[in-house]
């Protein structure tokens, strides 16, 4: 009927809000934004870390490795030099006979030695590479005994056997520099097969390491948002929920259907909310109801009297009331005592509301007082009504648990609106004087108001 609202209880949504637990100003989802941006900081400070530091300490000793065996070519490189350069003096010799040639031959054969030694097979790791440096070794012996030999002619000018060993000198030396192109050109080869393959690692490591990056973010990202969302959203149905109930609004219920924590706690409110609304259902009847009979009581006789009347007013339409009284039931209450009278008013109000249509208001006024309020009822209408209770209420057995049915009868003044009065107390007062008139002259009878005269209208 009507709510306890926040506004009876003089609770402002300032008010609520101000009710709230105090603590963290920041809002959950401020919270999570933070606690998301707190787990993804280290992850992207790791992820930064192996790309900067990390990736590139593990490509380091494979460069090491690549600049080592660089390095491993340079006396190759130097010995072919050398071979380039040591026929040079014989071929000098042959043409010019001059001993010179032989001191220089001597240099640098020591030197071609030297490079033989620095490239000795045994610093190759492949087999190919060493039999490649083994015959480039033997091919330079053979051209050493050849170089011996030809400088160690008395007169090489114009000695056309010596022209041809030349050839052969120099055919040995050739070929012992074309094995040690062989070796650097298949090695050379393996390195840049080594250093494609090593850049393509790098790349492809730093492509996993990145998409690896991305899609853990993303997935973490996702995660942690699902998560969030789902106590976020019931937590603002919760708090919506919460602040409606606190405004009033008892019939309002949380629609959560999850089966975890969140789930239990909306059925929690809502069994709080179903309570609540029941028990101010429960304080409404018992503010607005009369306690023995269930009829209205006598402050909501007149509250519907104005609304009836305000109605009535705006749809110019006609209401009319009923004062009904009892006729000598002080004698029932002695004679057969309060109980057996209480038992007559409980069963009259039942008789009435029996008899009388929904739309119609019957409550108990005080007393054995009883008022109805007849909605879009014409005098006539209602006489004729009051008449019909009347009778019906002469000819009813009450049972006051005596095994003797009890027989009353009532008296009834009507009045109506606004053929009698102006507002709700005259119409009140009309009906009253009318129930007066109905005693008076004789009880069990119907008096409608006359504004002159009362007459009754059924005598008994
Ligand atoms: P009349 O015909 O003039 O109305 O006579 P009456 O005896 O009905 O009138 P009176 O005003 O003298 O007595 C009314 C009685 O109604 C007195 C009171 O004890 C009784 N009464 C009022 N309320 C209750 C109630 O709730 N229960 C019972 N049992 N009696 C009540
Ligand atoms: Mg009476
Ligand atoms: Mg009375």
């Amino acid at each position: 009927m009507s709510p306890v609202t926040a506004t009876a209880l003089h609770l402002s949504p300032k008010t609520i809000m101000k009710s709230r637990l105090s603590g963290s100003r920041l809002s959950l989802h401020t919270r999570f934004a933070l606690g998301i941006g707190v787990v993804l900081l280290p992850f992207l400070g790791v992820a930064a870390l192996g790309q900067s530091y990390l990736l590139p300490r593990l490509i380091e000793p494979l460069e090491d490795i690549i600049r080592e065996l660089t390095e491993e070519m340079e006396p190759v490189e130097h010995l072919q030099t050398t071979l380039l350069q040591v026929s040079m003096p014989v071929n000098d010799y042959l043409i010019s006979a001059d001993p010179d040639e032989r001191l220089q031959f001597q240099q640098l054969r020591q030197r071609v030695e030297l490079a033989f030694k620095e490239a000795s097979p045994e610093h190759f790791t492949k087999e190919e590479e060493r039999v490649l440096i083994k015959s480039a070794r033997a091919e330079w012996v053979q051209a050493l005994v050849l170089g011996e030999q030809l400088l160690g002619l008395p007169s090489p000018i114009g000695n056309i056997e010596a022209a041809q060993d030349m050839e052969v000198f120099d055919a040995h030396l050739d070929r012992a520099v074309a094995a040690l192109d062989k070796l650097s050109t298949s090695f050379y080869h393996e390195l840049d097969h080594d250093r494609a393959e090593a850049h393509n690692i790098r790349t492809r490591a730093l492509q996993t390491t990145l998409a690896a990056f991305v899609l853990t973010g993303a997935i973490s990202l996702f995660a942690i948002m699902v998560l969030a969302r789902s106590i976020t959203r019931p937590l603002e149905t919760m708090r919506q929920g919460a602040t409606k109930l606190a405004q009033g609004d008892l019939s309002h219920r949380v629609n959560i259907s999850s089966h975890d924590e969140m789930g239990e706690l909306a059925a929690a409110f809502n069994t709080m909310a179903m309570r609540l609304e029941a028990d101010q259902v429960a304080l409404s009847e018992l503010a607005y109801r009369d306690s023995l009979t269930g009829l209205y009581n006598h402050r909501s006789f007149y509250t519907f009297l104005d609304d009836e009347f305000a109605r009535s007013q705006r749809f110019n339409q006609t209401v009319s009331l009923l004062v009904l009284d009892i006729d000598f039931f002080k004698r029932i209450n002695d004679i057969h005592g309060h109980l057996a009278g209480d038992a007559v008013l409980k069963e009259l109000g039942e008789l009435l509301l029996r008899d009388l249509r929904n739309i119609d208001r019957v409550c108990r006024y005080g007393g054995e007082e009883i008022t109805v309020i007849l909605p879009g009822t014409d005098i006539e209408a209602a006489t004729e009504t009051a008449e019909r209770l009347r009778t019906e209420i002469e000819a009813h057995a009450f049972d006051i648990n005596t095994g003797a049915p009890l027989h009353i009868t009532v008296s009834i003044g009507v009045a109506s609106w606004p053929t009698h009065a102006k507002n709700a107390e005259s119409l009140v007062a009309a009906a009253d004087k009318a129930l007066y008139q109905a005693k008076n002259s004789g009880r069990n009878r119907v008096v409608r108001h006359e504004p002159t005269s009362s007459q009754p209208q059924n005598p008994a």
